[in-house]
């Protein structure tokens, strides 16, 4: 599942997988190369991973319900409200 990020250094947008793509750039914004963090490599890196292991796995939920239970209908909206408040800090 693709999470789309930006920069807040110079309003670049990227796909959130790139930061951690690059083993010479992690740590570092893909479009102006500039650090997005401290304490990046012991803590943001895991962090990343683990958001976006996240997003599959609720994907990959979503789709075994739809498949299993066709009158369980989820709250799209409502959950989608929810996630942008975890990981939103303002948006554009
Ligand atoms: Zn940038």
């Amino acid at each position: 599942m693709d999470v789309a990020a930006w920069c807040g250094r110079c309003g670049g947008s990227f796909p959130l997988v790139e930061v951690i793509a690059d083993p010479g750039a992690m740590g570092r914004c893909p479009r102006c190369s500039e650090p997005l963090g401290e304490g990046y490599a012991a803590t943001v890196v895991p962090a990343i991973r683990r958001l976006l292991d996240a997003a599959q796995t609720l994907r990959d939920a979503a789709t075994e319900l739809t498949a299993t239970a066709p009158s369980l209908h989820i709250d799209g909206p409502a959950v989608a409200a929810q996630i942008s408040e975890a990981v939103g800090r303002g948006k554009r």
